[in-house]
């Protein structure tokens, strides 16, 4: 009998608050892979612009801002539901950049060309390695498609804004869900109607609806397609 490996380059694509980092990150854990969240990415240079008291529309300068930002990305320090450290200048801005500023801001600067090309080539040399799970918006499309998995991961803006506040309330925070649910929306429309890398299935993704599914569910169904 011969037994198969499981895929090397595995992407995971989907729109904001759709569960892909937690299922990337079990899965990555299940197959001893990087789990690598590229949405990091954008959101540090969002964060550095802001703390900068940058104009974000500011293209050249954003643009300039993400060729030169040093990120650095490290296994976590912390036993609170972090992925991985995000540090800036040596600060731990790790759930600084999930708030409200960045979370309102980060899709206008993901939209130039020019921070997605600074971002995506760095994104795309790490992919390249294998044994990575890879998740974000263009993975399938620009930045790995030759990946050997392609999942795209989609529920309904009302289910992933009622997930988002949850996990809010959960970690003590105030939440106030009609405003999540149209922060998402905004959000997904910004990064599905940019000219470059828009948010979309790759042709070749697998497409899961876990409106119904709940985390351990689509994980098995992911599981399911690695073998
Ligand atoms: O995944 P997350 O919600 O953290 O991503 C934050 C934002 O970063 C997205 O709304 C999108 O604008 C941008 N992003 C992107 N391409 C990626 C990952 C994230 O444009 N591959």
């Amino acid at each position: 009998m011969t037994k198969t490996s499981p895929p090397s380059i595995i992407a995971l694509d989907g729109p904001a608050a759709s569960g892909k980092s937690t299922l990337g990150r079990k899965l990555a854990d299940q197959l001893g892979y990087l789990f690598f969240d590229t949405g990091v990415m954008y959101r540090a240079i969002t964060w550095i612009g802001l703390q900068q008291d940058m104009n974000l529309r500011d293209e050249a300068a954003i643009t300039e801002l993400a060729q030169q930002a040093q990120i650095d990305i490290r296994p976590p320090s912390k036993n609170d539901g972090r992925a991985c450290d995000v540090i800036i200048a040596e600060k731990d801005v790790t759930w600084d950049m999930r708030g409200d500023e960045v979370d309102g801001n980060v899709s206008i600067v993901s939209a130039y060309p020019g921070v997605r090309k600074a971002l995506s080539e760095q994104q795309r040399r790490i992919g390249m390695r294998g044994r990575v799970v890879m998740v974000g918006r263009d993975i399938g499309t620009v930045v790995l498609p030759e990946a050997d998995l392609k999942v795209y991961l989609d529920a309904s803006a009302e289910e992933r804004a009622k997930r988002r506040f949850n996990e809010m309330i959960a970690r003590g925070d105030k939440a106030d869900y009609d405003e999540i649910l149209r922060k998402v929306i905004e959000r997904d429309r910004i990064d599905s109607t940019r000219a470059v890398a828009p948010l979309r299935p790759a042709e070749d993704a697998v497409i899961i609806d876990s409106d119904k599914l709940d985390v351990e569910q689509v994980f098995a169904n992911v599981l399911a397609l690695c073998k």
